[in-house]
């Protein structure tokens, strides 16, 4: 057994904001990496209730390590953004083990969690072996946590002969339950992909919307500051069956619009937002961001700086699968009023902003993975809504092209995909959300010729609840299919996707739910959609 010890680091919290901080030694303590002081309170503090309300987690699975989270809270809904805790550093302990019951316990250590972060943890534990279950809890005080299970990567490079994860976005607590959650938390899981929209900004009505159940008034408010953003982190992470995907698995999370707010594009807030102006806005971006920070397994590597978060980056599973994780918000030009509008071709205009783009193109160049995965927000192939002037194809007052998605950054879509395309990459596949709706497409060399090249393939996952039941499809979808002939599926129920992928097979299982605005709904797999080795597109089972 190894045991790993934090130096002692004498620190003094001021009244300064975090990215104000600079020194090295503070930010371990920030971090929750450092000891502090030998106080008893901070030792061996006190609950009134269980200080883990909202769960433990686990995240950024490498061959040797992953991060394990969880959040002292003992009043997650307290007004003030605390979680019912004193604003004095606790000590939380740690433990991984190879077994269920931590009879064979390989690291155990401890770190500190400060008022600065909401009494996050965020525990990065290294030298574990590769591509091995592990089995985590914690403690402060004489609270224990409950058992989270994870799961490290294999070793980079080294033979897999098959991998299992789900994907889902998108989780409106307000529009309904989590019951998707509760199914994939079922299943048998190395890994849990989430790509955005893990809490909305929008204020919650008394009654708990489609939920029914009473939250404090003061929910009613548009999320704007740091402590409206972590009470609205602590609804959220309060459900079980949320509590329960995290717990069974490590996730790899991205974040899209409405961790911040809806629509927002680099440094330009939406239209209609309490906070217009540019210093306003990106005051409000550090705070949503380390509130995101703070509620997610994230490794110190995404710690915000201000309005700054370092997001994107990548996974390997041995020889099977390389995930590219991309953080499509933060350096996009604006969106466009009008998807149609011409500018969307300007060659200027980029999604992922220039770094960004030039790290995914030299990585998946340099990729000897199987399946090459981009698990990212918007939805990437071209998706034409159709015209009023059709009446054969109602489609529901939508129109044209999407203002806010690669349709209207074609040239950054052209850049990457072409690029992916001349570096020849193996089986890029994309994983995105954002839409709420299912959708398996072809993304195309050119979409006004269906018999150009498929240079990549599309699974759009549906929402986890973000508008309420849905149903089969709707109008936009029956002329959609139509119009866009690289599109082969469409549904809009809610669920997750699960994907089971080989050597030669990566097969997509659509599961959807019958309604989520009542729990416990069954489950049932939609479509099934296969694809093949060295042949792009995806096709039913
Ligand atoms: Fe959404
Ligand atoms: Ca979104």
């Amino acid at each position: 057994m190894t045991t790993q010890r934090n130096g002692g680091v004498g620190v003094r919290f001021g009244r300064r904001r975090l990215f104000q901080l600079g020194g090295v030694s503070t930010a371990a303590v920030l971090l929750g990496t450092g000891a502090i002081t030998t106080d008893r309170s901070y030792a061996a503090p006190t609950f009134g209730t269980d200080p883990f309300s909202l769960g433990v987690a686990s995240g950024d699975p490498l061959p040797d390590s992953v991060v394990l989270w969880t959040r002292l809270a003992p009043d997650p809904l307290a007004e003030d953004g605390h979680g019912g805790m004193p604003s004095r550093p606790v000590r939380v302990h740690w433990e991984v083990a190879d077994d269920e019951n931590f009879r064979h316990v390989v690291r155990r250590g401890s770190v500190a969690a400060t008022p600065e972060l909401a009494h996050s943890v965020h525990a990065e534990v290294h030298g574990l072996r590769p591509g091995r279950e592990y089995f985590y809890r914690f403690r402060a005080g004489r609270e224990h946590s409950p058992v989270g299970r994870t799961k490290t990567a294999p070793a980079f490079g080294a033979p897999l002969s098959s991998l299992t994860f789900a994907f889902a976005s998108c989780q409106a607590w307000h529009d309904g339950f989590y019951t998707g959650y509760r199914h994939m938390a079922a299943e048998d899981l190395d890994l849990i992909v989430h790509l955005g929209d893990y809490i909305y900004e929008y204020g919650i009505p008394a009654d708990g919307g489609n939920r029914g159940i009473a939250v404090p008034d003061y929910f009613a408010e548009e999320a704007v500051s740091l402590k409206r953003y972590r009470t609205q982190y602590g609804l959220y992470k309060s459900d079980p069956d949320l509590q329960a995907a995290h717990a069974v698995a490590p996730w790899i999370v991205t974040l899209d619009d409405h961790e911040v707010e809806n629509g927002w594009a680099g440094d330009v807030p939406e239209k209609d937002t309490p906070t217009p102006t540019q210093p306003e806005f990106l005051e409000r971006r550090a705070s949503a961001f380390r509130a995101y920070y703070e509620h997610l397994p994230l490794r110190s590597t995404a710690l915000p700086t201000g309005p700054d978060m370092r997001l994107y980056r990548r996974f390997t599973y041995g020889d099977l699968a390389e995930f590219s994780l991309l953080d499509t918000r933060q350096y996009r030009d604006p969106i466009l009023d009008d998807g149609d509008d011409p500018a969307r071709l300007d060659p200027e205009r980029t999604l992922t902003g220039d770094e960004q783009e030039r790290w995914l193109l030299d990585g998946m160049a340099a990729s000897r993975a199987r399946w090459n995965v981009l698990a990212q927000q918007v939805r990437v192939a071209q998706f034409d809504h159709g015209s009023e002037t059709d009446p054969d194809l109602p489609h529901d007052g939508w129109e044209g092209l999407g203002r806010d998605c690669w349709d209207a950054y074609a040239a950054s879509r052209d850049r990457i995909f072409g690029g992916i395309a001349e570096r020849g990459v193996s089986n890029p596949v994309v994983l995105t959300g954002d839409w709420h709706r299912n959708l398996v497409a072809d993304i195309k060399a050119d979409y006004a010729d269906p018999d150009s090249a498929t240079l990549a393939s599309e699974l759009v996952g549906t929402s986890i609840s973000s508008g309420g039941d849905g149903q089969d499809i709707d109008n936009l979808g029956r002329a959609g299919l139509i119009v866009n002939p690289h599109v082969k599926f469409y549904n809009i129920q809610r669920g997750y996707v699960t994907c089971r992928l080989d050597a030669e097979q990566w097969i997509s299982d659509f599961k959807v739910l019958p309604q989520v605005t009542t729990p416990d709904a069954p489950v049932s797999t939609r479509a099934t959609y296969v694809m093949e080795n060295g042949r792009p597109g995806a096709e039913p089972a």
